[in-house]
Order: structure tokens, then C-alpha cells, then sequence
């Protein structure tokens, strides 16, 4: 089967008042459609860099060498213009906080219709209004929520309204960069397993960015470790965990809480997640 994402030793630099810094070296991976793919590594080692070149986002910063295939197609070559309809339709993010990416000013109701406007999907006014609370409700919110502004909204509501938006055109990859990092713990778990389910329900490949170990291991198939801006490490989740190959995998791993660590691995083991059925 064809890949949905196939990167190819990725280099990505930042033009700084120092000197070219080179964020990303040589980063190759690819995911075959509905993967669950796990970035992880510490702050600063090239995981958003990575992600923000595939969605054209990088802010100073560009490809230096490398390849990224998006269903085949290479995404630096792809028409601005084109590339506007690629996003959310083909591709989409869910970015880490939701605060500042739903506008403040406008009801969620009429962000998600200026999506669907901005992508050419027309509906009536009654069939708008339906189309946009049944698409809440498939992320866990009442159809009422587009009636309501974001201040209105607790932060895990928000992130909801953020995964409602990136599922809103049926793309085949989601991004999603620390989508719960700002959330308490226990709403962290439920607003994951609400990405991984609609995940799972739209067959859409995944790519999920963090750092914490246990949270990953319950949630991805494959992870890849990455090292001030290397992929240093990369395999399917119970493997890593059985016998990581490198100092830094090893690190991360033994760093989990002692309550956590034989847990995920147990669960890693048995390739169970919490958030695949839930
Ligand atoms: P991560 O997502 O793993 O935390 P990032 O991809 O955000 O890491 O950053 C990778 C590296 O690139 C860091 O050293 C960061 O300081 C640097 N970087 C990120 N954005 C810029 C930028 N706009 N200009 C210069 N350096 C940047």
C-alpha cells in the first residue's frame, strides 16, 4: 500500500542572528494509511520543525535538502494556491494550544462554516446548522457549543473544537502537536482517546507529537525518538520499549514514573491502547 507520508531525509534550517541553525538533519519516516505514528523527544529537537515544513508553516526557517510526499506528491512543488485545499482537506493539524488558534472574536459555529465555506462545500442554512453540530457531537461536544465563543469554552473543549475542525474534510493525515499538553491530566486522556477515535472512525494516518513516554505507548503503533534534530530512533512501540537502542530512548523511558513504567510497558506489550477503542 502507498504511503501516506513519506519524508526523506529531511533537513530543515533557521536563518538566526548567529548563523544558520540546522533544526532538522536527515529525518526520514513514512506512514502507511490509519498509522499511528509517535514523535517524541525533548523540547527543542526538531518535532514541531518537522511537521510545520510538511504543512508549509515553518517562520524563517526553510528545506534545505530532503523530500516530503504527501499521497505521493511532493508538497514543496504543490501551487500555493492548491496547497490552500490540501490543508484540512488532504491534511490538517491539531495544533498544541487551541486558545490561540480558534479566533476569539467569532462564534465556533461560524469558524468551522468558514472551513467548509473556505473549501467549497456549500449547504443550506438548517443543513449548516446540522452539519456543524453532528461534527461536534463525533468529538464529545453538544451541537450547542456553535452557538458559543471560545472564552466561553473550557481549554479541553476548545482542543475538542480543534480535532471537530481537523476531521471537518475527511483528510487522510492528521498532525497534532502536543494536542494536550495544556490540559489537566485526567481531560488529557479523555481528549486523546476522543482524537484517536475519531482517528480510527475517518481510517485518517496519524502523526502525535510529545514527550511524555507512557502517554505515546498507549497511543501510537510505530514512535520515532528524536535527538537535537535526528531521528535517533524508530520502531514499533513495544519494541522501543523492550529494548531501546539509544542513550536518549533509554533515558525517557527510565524517567517514567515507577507506577507508570511497568503499566506502559505492559500495555505496550500487549499492543493495548486506551485510546483505540474509547
Ligand atoms: P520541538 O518541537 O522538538 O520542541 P522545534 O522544532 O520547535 O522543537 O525546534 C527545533 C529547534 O529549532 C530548536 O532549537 C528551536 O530553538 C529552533 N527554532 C524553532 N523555530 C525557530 C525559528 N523560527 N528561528 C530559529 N530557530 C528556531
Amino acid at each position: 500500500m502507498n504511503p501516506v507520508l513519506d519524508i526523506r531525509n529531511l533537513t530543515i534550517e533557521y536563518d538566526t542572528p548567529t548563523g544558520v541553525f540546522t533544526a532538522v538533519r536527515n529525518v526520514s519516516f513514512s506512514l502507511a494509511p490509519g498509522e499511528r505514528f509517535g514523535l517524541v523527544g525533548e523540547s527543542g529537537s526538531g518535532k514541531s520543525t518537522t511537521i510545520l515544513a510538511l504543512m508549509r508553516m515553518l517562520r524563517g526557517g526553510r528545506v534545505a535538502s530532503g523530500d516530503l510526499l504527501l499521497n505521493g506528491r511532493d508538497v514543496s512543488a504543490i501551487p500555493e494556491r492548491e496547497f490552500r485545499t490540501v490543508r484540512f482537506a488532504q491534511m490538517s493539524l491539531v495544533p498544541q494550544g487551541a486558545m490561540s488558534s480558534l479566533n476569539p472574536v467569532l462564534r465556533i459555529g461560524r469558524q468551522i462554516g468558514d472551513l467548509f465555506d473556505d473549501h467549497g462545500v456549500r449547504h443550506g442554512r438548517d443543513e449548516r446548522r446540522r452539519a456543524i453540530g453532528s461534527l461536534l457531537q463525533r468529538v464529545g461536544l453538544p451541537p450547542e457549543a456553535q452557538d458559543r465563543f471560545p472564552h466561553e469554552l473550557s481549554g479541553g473543549m476548545k482542543q475538542r473544537v480543534c480535532i471537530a475542525m481537523s476531521i471537518a474534510l475527511g483528510p487522510s493525515l492528521i498532525l497534532a502537536d502536543e494536542p494536550t499538553s495544556a490540559l489537566d491530566v485526567m481531560v488529557q486522556k479523555q481528549v486523546l482517546a476522543t482524537l484517536g477515535r475519531v482517528q480510527k472512525d475517518l481510517g485518517a494516518a496519524i502523526v502525535l507529537i510529545g514527550h511524555d513516554m507512557a502517554l505515546m505507548a498507549h497511543f501510537v503503533d510505530r514512535i520515532g525518538v528524536m535527538y537535537r534534530g535526528e531521528l535517533v530512533e524508530m520502531g514499533p512501540v513495544r519494541e522501543v520499549f523492550a529494548s531501546p537502542k539509544h542513550d536518549y530512548t533509554r533515558m525517557l523511558i527510565e524517567s517514567l514514573p515507577s507506577f507508570d513504567a511497568p503499566r506502559a510497558l505492559r500495555r505496550a506489550a500487549q499492543g493495548a491502547t486506551f485510546a483505540r477503542g474509547g
